[in-house]
């Protein structure tokens, strides 16, 4: 069965939300419907902090390799960013977690950005999206010394923040891999929101 035909069969089926209801996050089953009707959505569940796998050795594979490093606001490089271990302890605090599936990094920050949004404003005030930032298409003002143009909505990814998003993602059989080409084969992005 391809990743696809799979994707498409848990959100006919509703996976998504008989595990959630399962594990007593119905309340929040409102963001898994909104997300779903959001454009490069494939796939999106509610999971708790216990389905969320933390690896501090995210930061040995952002520090050495990662074009990102010294390049980008969101990046763990960043003056004053989180590392991995301190950055989970806040994070387990959550109960309800919105994992989001694309296949592109636009698509995953946008998405995950309108559900902490709307999850505010329903009066979850700790609501916090992890996703990357694909904002600026001319490049991150970071390596000119410039401030970030939107500090509001850029959000760091789960990687930076220690979650191993690999294990994460097989773990809730969910499709993702290592790729020799980014630009030749699919892409699988995964973006969460902390909800409460
Ligand atoms: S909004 Fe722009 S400047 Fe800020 S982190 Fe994202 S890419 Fe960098």
């Amino acid at each position: 069965m391809s990743d696809d035909v799979s994707n498409e069969i848990r959100k006919d089926m509703g996976v998504s939300n008989v595990e959630a209801e399962a594990g007593g996050l119905a309340k929040y089953r409102k963001y898994v419907e909104r997300a779903l009707a959001m454009p490069g959505v494939v796939d999106a569940l509610l999971i708790t902090a216990d389905q969320v796998v933390f690896d501090g050795r995210t930061y040995l594979k952002c520090m050495y390799g990662c074009t990102g490093w010294n390049n980008s606001w969101v990046c763990p490089s960043a003056p004053g960013a989180l590392k991995p271990w301190e950055a989970e302890p806040l994070l387990r605090k959550y109960k309800a977690i919105l994992l989001i599936h694309t296949h592109d990094k636009e698509s995953s920050h946008k998405a995950s950005l309108a559900i902490e949004s709307e999850a505010f404003v329903d009066g979850y005030y700790f609501a916090f999206s992890l996703s990357d930032c694909s904002l600026c298409r001319n490049g991150c003002t970071y390596p000119g010394g410039e401030p970030c143009r939107f500090p509001q909505k850029a959000r760091p990814a789960a990687q930076g923040m220690g979650i191993d998003v690999f294990a994460t993602a097989r773990g809730l059989g969910l499709p993702i891999k290592t790729l020799a080409s980014a630009s030749e084969e699919e892409q699988n992005w995964y973006s969460f929101v902390f909800i409460e």
